[in-house]
């Protein structure tokens, strides 16, 4: 793993700048417009945004004190938060977006070594030491900053969160069925080997534009042939 949690806590600060920069300002005509994700307005991205902060800030509080606080009460309440959030009125959710993020940060901001190493349960149901939390955190803003379709793309993403992103992506796709595939980032010359089935097909772009196609965001990468690069089943 090429990360480090202060890699993660620094990107998560970056991400979280990035978004509320995106969005301030934004009145009821701007949030109500789709977002980069289907089927999602920016009112619907910002109230899962805010709402993952919260549902981080559970884990943060199960390490700080061992009682166990899964992200989310149901598996409902994730969908129903971002569904009611398409309902809130433009500054409530940003200032939910505002606030949510401070909360989270003050308690990461206090945890203790030892609270760091305390094993907490994703919403994917996934064991993980605390010290994940940052990087769950980090992929959130930094992708969704790129989603709000507010101009932000993945070349605005530090290089080393990009490299870090690849690898998870390319980490959990290979366990699950789909085309094998060689990545090679152009510009920084990283490279990834994609498990998976058939002769690996090399496709090549520059990093951000890697990135942007293991995420299922648009991108401009191609198959060493010039031809559009395979198709990926969807990615979270
Ligand atoms: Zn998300």
């Amino acid at each position: 793993m090429r990360r480090t949690v202060d890699d993660a806590r620094r990107w998560v600060d970056f991400g979280t700048e990035l978004t509320l920069k995106a969005v301030a300002g934004w009145g009821e005509p701007e949030m109500g417009l789709p977002s980069g994700l289907p089927g999602w307005t920016r009112k619907n991205l910002i109230a899962h945004i805010a709402g993952n902060a919260d549902a981080l800030g559970n884990l943060t509080h199960w390490a700080a004190t061992g009682e166990r606080t899964p992200m989310y009460s149901s598996p409902d309440q994730r969908a129903a938060d971002i569904e009611a959030g398409a309902h809130r009125p433009a500054h409530a959710l940003s200032g939910w977006l505002r606030e949510s993020a401070e909360r989270l940060a003050t308690a990461m901001a206090g945890l203790r070594a030892s609270q760091w190493r305390t094993e907490v349960v994703t919403a994917q149901g996934r064991t993980v030491p605390a010290t994940e939390v940052p990087w769950l955190r980090a992929r959130e803003v930094c992708v969704h900053a790129v989603d709000l379709a507010a101009g932000i793309g993945f070349t605005d993403l530090p290089a080393g969160f990009l490299t870090a992103l690849s690898d998870d992506v390319v980490g959990k796709r290979g366990t699950v069925p789909g085309q094998a595939l060689t990545l090679t980032a152009t510009d920084t010359g990283d490279r990834w080997h994609l498990a998976g089935e058939g002769t690996p097909i090399a496709v090549s772009g520059p990093l951000a534009g890697i990135t942007a196609y293991l995420t299922g965001r648009p991108h401009g990468v191609t198959a060493a042939d010039g031809s559009p690069a395979p198709r990926l089943a969807a990615w979270l």
